[in-house]
């Protein structure tokens, strides 16, 4: 059955082109359902200052909550949804979601912090994106600055969409960062001309610091880069206090990763942070 046939399709390598284009389909119409019926939910994972510990933002990470296959990470849809399209109304509901999450959060008298919300190019390059952000955030009253929008390298080699988009969003006044910094194949020169916050370092040289001076002098380099250009840093995927040390030292000035927390969901992250405020007042 097709149940059967799309169970298979997450985990096994199906080389036969008849094969792969008929798992994009049944994905597809899985995920149709699943926007339809409310399968779809948001983690969040704390992005932490480095200076003082506060929680400074939540990096909104989509989850797919299947009826039969459980929790199913975005690694393992996004590709179709881009692909087919889907990732429009999705991102949507991401962004909607996201930000009537953080306004609920202020009304609760919860400490003011950003939103981060991942974007695919196809979403970010679309006509009237900049609309739908005003948009949401008029229907949900979040203050532009609490929104941060994390694009690709690869969304930039669009260069000319990309930059009137980038114009437009600077001027509504939401945050704009660089995801994944270092592992696209973009030049570097639209560092200097586009209107960006923040870079964030990827998690690949993050990892494996304590071992790979290549990766401690990317990651020092990017750091000074940043700053030189006056952005700001955050390195995802901090795991332990050694990486946190060396990123301390070279004045990085947020972080991210399982050291401070994995993901969470809603529930569990508002818990997660009454308690850190009340350790704090
Ligand atoms: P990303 O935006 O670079 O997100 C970081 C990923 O690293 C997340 O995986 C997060 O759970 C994981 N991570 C965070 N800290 C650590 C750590 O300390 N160690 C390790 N090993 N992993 C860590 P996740 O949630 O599976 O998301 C994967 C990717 O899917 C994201 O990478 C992003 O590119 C994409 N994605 C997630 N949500 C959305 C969305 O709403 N829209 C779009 N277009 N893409 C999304
Ligand atoms: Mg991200
Ligand atoms: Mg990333
Ligand atoms: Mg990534």
């Amino acid at each position: 059955s097709a149940k059967e046939r799309g169970k298979n399709s997450y985990h096994m390598y199906a080389p036969d082109l008849q094969q792969i284009t008929s798992d994009k389909m049944f994905i597809q119409n899985e995920l149709n359902r699943a926007l339809a019926l409310g399968e779809l939910d948001l983690y969040y994972q704390p992005q932490i200052s480095v200076s003082n510990g506060d929680i400074v933002g939540m990096e909104a990470l989509l989850r797919w909550n299947h009826p039969e296959r459980g929790l199913v990470s975005p690694d393992q849809f996004i590709a179709v949804a881009e692909e087919t399209g889907l990732i429009v109304p999705i991102g949507e509901w991401v962004l909607q979601t996201a930000c009537k999450q953080n306004m609920e959060w202020q009304s609760q008298g919860l400490p003011p912090i950003r939103m981060a919300v991942n974007l695919s190019a196809r979403q970010f390059l679309k006509k009237d994106f900049t609309q739908l952000v005003a948009d949401i955030l008029e229907q949900t009253g979040l203050a532009p600055h609490y929104l941060e929008l994390e694009i690709t390298e690869s969304t930039m080699i669009d260069v000319h969409r990309a930059s009137s988009t980038l114009a437009e969003l600077k001027q509504l006044g939401v945050h704009i960062a660089i995801d994944d910094f270092g592992t696209g194949y973009s030049s570097l020169s639209y560092l200097k001309e586009f209107p960006l916050n923040r870079l964030k370092i990827d998690r690949s040289f993050v990892r494996d610091m304590k071992q790979s001076p290549s990766n401690r002098a990317i990651v020092s380099t990017i750091i000074a880069m940043a700053h030189n250009l006056e952005l700001r840093v955050i390195a995802e995927g901090v795991e332990t206090d050694d990486e946190l040390a060396f990123l301390q030292e070279h004045l990085c000035e947020e972080v991210q990763g399982y050291l401070f927390s994995k993901p969470l969901p809603q529930d569990e992250i508002t818990t997660y942070m009454q308690k850190r405020k009340q350790k704090i007042s």
